[in-house]
């Protein structure tokens, strides 16, 4: 019994190092499949005949493919069959749940959008959001034109990711929420769920330009905020599944209610609620400046206002951009202090503050942290701006189930970020 187990835990290990292969390297043969995970061309051969009839690997004509590097032509006779990830014969169903509004997206196995809607999530609370969510899944699931592999879900607060369950997401009330069951049952699919912040840091890991750093941090400053890691090239959820949880630290003692029933968490100071409550105490006590004409019948939740002012030079927007930064870069002083990550990436909403933001990030964070430490740490605005935490969904998915990385990915995944900008950051 152990035995058998054990085979088939090998078999399923070398089936996914063989995908990630033909992944990886775009289109390869079976004999340098072999060559390069060091299994036997006949093992190679039974799985990629697996592989061929499940759909996610096919052979390509020759004809077409003269000029692929890998496969130089044999001196004599046939040149090898090359394979390839049959990437458009499936599709993932990748989930956003972001505060205000839920995202849904089917993907190919490339990351390209073959079908993206955002639905607002209103006043819908605890049973009621998940019947918004299941509602936006079954019109994803209905016009997939592919087989499905499964769901990646990235939600807000704390997520144990081995069982699916959203054990605390304060906004929508969700305590002990099995929404991986719920969603495997209504739609007899895989379905993974993690934390949105922890899984954006697996997409910059996986699709970021500077991939496979084995330590990266990403802290996300948008309608909520949160930090995820990967350490040791690996993502890091803590023993609770709560790692990255910053939004939640208390930095100003008998401050505003936080939703999680806390006052003065830093999300009350950051986020892009905060800064929009802040921008309309400025504008009304200064009628006349730039920040209050442009926030003068402006609605919802986007910081435009904002940039409209700092873009003419408003001292007002100029400071809240300031005091943004400072509570914000005083939390990467604590992540560099206590975990020494050398790359950090920035993603969110308020990233769209740029470059006089990510300034006053760095000058918060020499003062606040140990000067060599501090001046060893790159931070960085994240490549894949609004589409950063929807691919962290994919991403979720592909390595779970494939075990692919995408790394090689990377480029295709920007050109798909840029045809896909018009989206909304969270
Ligand atoms: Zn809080």
């Amino acid at each position: 019994m152990h035995e058998k187990a054990t085979h088939q835990q090998t078999r399923t290990h070398n089936r996914q190092l063989v995908l990630r292969t033909i992944f990886d390297h775009g289109v390869i043969s079976r004999a340098d499949v072999a060559r390069s995970t060091h299994l036997t061309p006949v093992t190679v051969s039974e799985l990629v005949a697996e592989l061929i009839a499940d759909n996610l690997v096919r052979e390509i004509a020759q004809t077409d493919r003269e000029d692929v590097g890998d496969a130089k032509p044999a001196k004599r006779g046939r040149r090898p069959i090359l394979l390839e990830v049959a990437a458009d014969q499936h599709q993932i169903v990748a989930l956003r749940l972001a505060v205000h509004e839920f995202r849904g997206a089917l993907l190919d196995l490339n990351g390209e959008f073959v079908f993206s809607k955002t639905v607002p999530v209103g006043a819908a609370r605890d049973a009621q959001a998940v019947d918004r969510l299941t509602e936006l899944v079954d019109e994803l699931v209905e016009r997939a034109r592919k087989p499905i592999l499964g769901i990646g879900v990235a939600s807000p607060g704390i997520v144990d990711t081995v069982n699916g369950i959203v054990l605390r997401s304060v906004f929508f009330g969700w305590r002990h929420l099995p929404l991986g069951e719920i969603l495997r049952q209504r739609y007899r699919m895989v379905v993974h769920v993690a934390n949105a912040s922890q899984v954006t840091a697996l997409a910059e890991h996986l699709f970021g330009s500077k991939r496979s750093l084995s330590n990266l941090a990403v802290v996300r400053v948008g309608q909520d905020v949160g930090a995820g890691f990967v350490i040791d090239g690996q993502l890091f959820f803590g023993d609770g599944f709560g790692a990255g949880e910053i939004g939640h630290i208390v930095v100003d003692e008998g401050g505003d209610l936080c939703a999680c029933g806390n006052r003065g968490c830093l999300e009350t100071k950051v986020s892009t609620v905060a800064v929009l409550r802040q921008a309309r105490a400025l504008a009304s006590a200064h009628p006349l400046s730039p920040l209050a004409q442009a926030i003068a019948g402006a609605e919802g939740q986007s910081l435009n206002p904002v940039l409209a002012a700092l873009a003419v030079g408003d001292p007002l927007a100029a400071q809240i951009v300031r005091e943004n930064a400072s509570y914000v870069g005083r939390a990467l002083a604590t992540i560099v202090g206590l975990l020494n990550i050398q790359h950090i990436r920035l993603v969110g909403s308020i990233t769209q503050f740029g470059d006089c933001w990510l300034e006053e990030l760095r000058s918060t964070l020499l003062e606040n942290a140990i000067p060599d430490t501090a001046q060893q740490t790159e931070i960085e605005i994240a490549e894949h701006g609004p589409n950063a935490v929807i691919l962290g969904a994919a991403a979720l998915l592909l390595s779970r189930e494939l075990g692919l990385t995408l790394a090689r990915r990377a480029g295709s995944w920007e050109s798909r970020d840029k045809r896909n900008s018009n989206l909304s950051f969270d």
